[in-house]
């Protein structure tokens, strides 16, 4: 399956993955998502990373004031 994504990729968060997290997964507010993949045939599958990197790492605050998007409000 091509929508299976590496461990690699979603062993730590990123500025990126923070980004996309802080957002609640919506693509149409990512500033990443409106530059690079708006015009790109692949969808951008960051919430996917993200919704992983919740499952495995965590929240990526220790202040979880912070953090106001849960894994169940990411709506893929
Ligand atoms: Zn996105």
């Amino acid at each position: 399956m091509n929508t299976k994504i590496s461990d690699s990729i979603s062993a730590n968060w990123t500025d990126s993955a923070i980004d996309c997290y802080e957002l609640g997964g919506n693509c149409e507010k990512c500033f990443l998502y409106m530059v690079i993949f708006r015009y790109s045939p692949s969808p951008c599958k960051m919430k996917y990373t993200v919704k992983k990197l919740l499952r495995k790492v965590g929240l990526p605050y220790k202040n979880e004031e912070r953090a106001y998007a849960k894994e169940g409000e990411i709506s893929i």
